[in-house]
Protein backbone atom coordinates (compact mmCIF):
# COMPACT_ATOMS: atom_id res chain seq x y z
CA UNK A 1 0.00 0.00 0.00
CA UNK A 2 1.51 3.19 -0.97
CA UNK A 3 1.17 6.52 0.70
CA UNK A 4 -0.07 9.15 -1.98
CA UNK A 5 0.16 13.02 -1.38
CA UNK A 6 -2.71 14.86 -2.18
CA UNK A 7 -4.62 17.99 -0.97
CA UNK A 8 -8.07 18.12 0.69
CA UNK A 9 -11.37 19.67 -0.59
CA UNK A 10 -10.22 23.05 1.60
CA UNK A 11 -7.02 22.85 -0.11
CA UNK A 12 -4.63 21.57 2.64
CA UNK A 13 -2.01 19.04 2.28
CA UNK A 14 -3.43 15.62 2.70
CA UNK A 15 -2.04 12.16 2.51
CA UNK A 16 -4.16 8.84 1.14
CA UNK A 17 -3.01 6.13 2.96
CA UNK A 18 -5.35 2.19 2.44
CA UNK A 19 -8.33 4.33 1.36
CA UNK A 20 -8.57 6.84 3.50
CA UNK A 21 -7.13 10.75 3.94
CA UNK A 22 -5.10 12.06 6.31
CA UNK A 23 -3.85 16.03 7.78
CA UNK A 24 -1.09 16.85 9.48
CA UNK A 25 -1.97 17.19 12.76
CA UNK A 26 1.91 16.86 15.06
CA UNK A 27 5.31 17.61 14.43
CA UNK A 28 7.40 15.57 16.71
CA UNK A 29 10.72 16.95 18.63
CA UNK A 30 11.91 14.04 16.60
CA UNK A 31 10.34 15.82 13.39
CA UNK A 32 8.76 12.80 12.74
CA UNK A 33 4.92 13.18 11.83
CA UNK A 34 1.41 12.43 13.69
CA UNK A 35 -1.19 12.65 10.51
CA UNK A 36 -4.54 12.11 11.75
CA UNK A 37 -7.76 10.82 9.36
CA UNK A 38 -9.98 13.49 8.03
CA UNK A 39 -13.34 11.75 8.98
CA UNK A 40 -15.46 13.55 11.67
CA UNK A 41 -14.64 12.18 15.61
CA UNK A 42 -12.33 9.86 13.64
CA UNK A 43 -9.04 9.83 15.56
CA UNK A 44 -6.98 6.68 13.94
CA UNK A 45 -3.50 8.60 12.89
CA UNK A 46 -0.44 7.46 11.04
CA UNK A 47 3.22 8.04 12.46
CA UNK A 48 5.69 8.99 9.73
CA UNK A 49 9.31 8.65 9.36
CA UNK A 50 11.60 11.86 9.10
CA UNK A 51 11.91 12.38 5.52
CA UNK A 52 8.10 11.41 5.48
CA UNK A 53 8.11 7.88 3.03
CA UNK A 54 7.97 5.54 5.95
CA UNK A 55 5.30 4.64 7.96
CA UNK A 56 6.30 4.24 11.58
CA UNK A 57 3.23 2.92 12.95
CA UNK A 58 -0.51 3.29 12.65
CA UNK A 59 -3.00 3.89 15.98
CA UNK A 60 -6.30 3.41 16.06
CA UNK A 61 -9.42 2.01 14.02
CA UNK A 62 -11.50 3.75 11.50
CA UNK A 63 -15.38 4.68 12.51
CA UNK A 64 -16.36 4.49 9.17
CA UNK A 65 -16.31 2.62 6.06
CA UNK A 66 -13.19 3.51 3.49
CA UNK A 67 -13.24 7.07 2.00
CA UNK A 68 -12.70 7.09 -1.72
CA UNK A 69 -9.54 7.06 -3.09
CA UNK A 70 -8.87 10.46 -5.35
CA UNK A 71 -6.92 9.89 -8.74
CA UNK A 72 -3.40 10.29 -8.65
CA UNK A 73 -2.07 13.74 -9.48
CA UNK A 74 0.31 15.35 -11.97
CA UNK A 75 3.74 16.14 -11.55
CA UNK A 76 2.89 19.89 -11.17
CA UNK A 77 -0.07 18.95 -8.52
CA UNK A 78 2.62 16.59 -6.85
CA UNK A 79 4.87 19.72 -6.57
CA UNK A 80 2.56 22.39 -4.92
CA UNK A 81 1.24 19.46 -2.91
CA UNK A 82 4.80 19.30 -1.64
CA UNK A 83 5.52 22.92 -1.59
CA UNK A 84 2.39 23.39 0.64
CA UNK A 85 3.38 20.04 3.26
CA UNK A 86 6.49 22.10 3.35
CA UNK A 87 5.49 25.76 3.97
CA UNK A 88 2.77 24.12 6.73
CA UNK A 89 5.74 22.46 8.40
CA UNK A 90 7.68 25.77 8.76
CA UNK A 91 4.93 27.39 10.31
CA UNK A 92 4.59 24.47 12.75
CA UNK A 93 8.41 24.86 12.83
CA UNK A 94 7.92 28.54 13.65
CA UNK A 95 5.16 28.06 16.09
CA UNK A 96 7.37 26.02 18.27
CA UNK A 97 10.38 28.21 18.08
CA UNK A 98 8.09 31.37 18.99
CA UNK A 99 6.89 29.33 21.64
CA UNK A 100 10.70 27.95 23.39
CA UNK A 101 11.68 32.01 22.52
CA UNK A 102 8.42 33.10 24.96
CA UNK A 103 9.95 30.47 27.77
CA UNK A 104 13.64 31.81 27.16
CA UNK A 105 12.01 35.32 28.04
CA UNK A 106 10.61 34.38 30.70
CA UNK A 107 13.75 32.85 32.32
CA UNK A 108 15.50 35.07 31.72
CA UNK A 109 13.33 37.54 33.38
CA UNK A 110 12.76 35.16 36.75
CA UNK A 111 17.09 34.45 36.43
CA UNK A 112 16.68 38.42 36.70
CA UNK A 113 14.48 38.52 39.69
CA UNK A 114 16.82 35.40 41.45
CA UNK A 115 19.76 37.82 40.90
CA UNK A 116 18.54 41.13 42.47
CA UNK A 117 17.07 39.14 45.42
CA UNK A 118 20.77 37.69 46.28
CA UNK A 119 22.57 41.00 45.71
CA UNK A 120 20.31 42.41 48.12
CA UNK A 121 19.85 39.38 50.63
CA UNK A 122 24.73 40.07 50.05
CA UNK A 123 23.88 43.90 50.95
CA UNK A 124 22.16 43.00 53.84
CA UNK A 125 24.81 40.50 54.97
CA UNK A 126 27.62 42.83 54.51
CA UNK A 127 25.47 45.97 56.53
CA UNK A 128 24.42 43.06 59.83
CA UNK A 129 28.72 42.42 59.54
CA UNK A 130 29.51 45.73 60.10
ZN1 LIG B 1 -10.91 7.38 9.83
Amino acid sequence: MDLIRTITDKGTPAISFDSNFYRLHFVNKSLTERWICTKFKCYCTILLDQDQTKILSINGRHNHSQQQTRKSSSKIDNLKIKIQQLEKRCQMYEQQLDDRDKKLTELTEENEQLKQKWEQMITNLIKVEQ
